[in-house]
């Protein structure tokens, strides 16, 4: 079974005092539960380090929301992959449709991201996902196929151990609108078959594909529960630690059977 892998993201959210406080909830109640599955909490930039020392010595990674692909350098505003590892980010989220849609993040881009990235070790959640039309035109797995093979263009099977892909919706990202279990099953299914026809089948069923969309600690269990769902990546509800605590438990719930 792969392991499930619940991720917060805050997006631009929090100060750095309820910054700290959030991931001492966090790293508190991980350690007292020990739940068999993977968390990770991207904080903004700035209460990267703070977080960071609040996670100290926990099994909770620090992730950043997305960074820059060249190497430190004179890129006014931006924060490179060297910077994340050397604050003690384990992963990097890339691709997340704000990114995409606010500041024109295209699908080349994403991958110049992802190659980076693991050439500076990190782990990388990549995130696809189609607009509301695009549902309702039936066009969601030509928009999935597209951001896929964009996104993991050059892109060999040896790589994909350090790939986490998150399907989130984009009309299901902060709206309180979630997919359905059967849709988000039915997409993961999809996704991995894609993974299996571009790779290999052993490499497409090792890989973990995350749920992103309004999940909270009241649908997760159902979301989770899905043979292709491996864990969720959380907006809002990762803001709240009573929240992404009830979602980590209904992974680690199911993961003990
Ligand atoms: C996200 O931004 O990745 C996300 C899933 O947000 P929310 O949980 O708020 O819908």
């Amino acid at each position: 079974m792969r392991r499930l892998f619940v991720a917060g993201n805050w997006k631009m959210n929090t100060t750095m005092a309820s910054a700290q406080a959030l991931a001492s909830e966090v790293a508190a109640e991980v350690a007292r539960s020990q739940p068999n599955v993977d968390v990770a909490v991207c904080p903004p930039f700035p209460y990267l380090i703070p977080v960071g020392i609040s996670l100290a010595n926990s099994p909770v990674m620090l992730g950043g929301q997305n960074a820059h692909y060249e190497k430190p350098g004179a890129f006014t505003g931006e924060t490179s992959l060297e910077m994340l590892v050397d604050v003690g980010c384990r992963l990097v989220v890339i691709g997340h449709s704000e990114r995409r849609q606010f500041f024109g993040e295209t699908d080349e881009l994403v991958n110049k991201k992802i190659h980076a990235a693991w050439q500076r070790g990190l782990d990388v959640i990549f995130c696809i996902g189609e607009v509301l039309q695009d549902r309702e035109a039936n066009r969601t797995e030509s928009v999935l196929s597209t951001q896929l093979q964009g996104g993991l263009a050059g892109v060999e099977a040896a790589q994909l151990g350090k790939l986490v892909i998150a399907y989130e919706p984009v009309w299901a990202i902060g709206t309180g609108l979630t997919a359905s279990p059967e849709q988000a099953e039915a997409t993961h299914l999809f996704v991995r078959n894609w993974l299996a026809t571009r790779f290999d089948r052993a490499s497409a069923d090792a890989m973990r594909i995350q749920y992103g969309g309004s999940v909270k600690a009241d649908n997760a269990k159902e979301l989770l529960s899905q043979p292709n769902v491996d864990g969720a990546l959380v907006g809002g509800a990762s803001l709240k630690s009573d929240q992404f605590l009830g979602i980590i438990r209904a992974a680690a719930e199911l993961s003990a059977g």
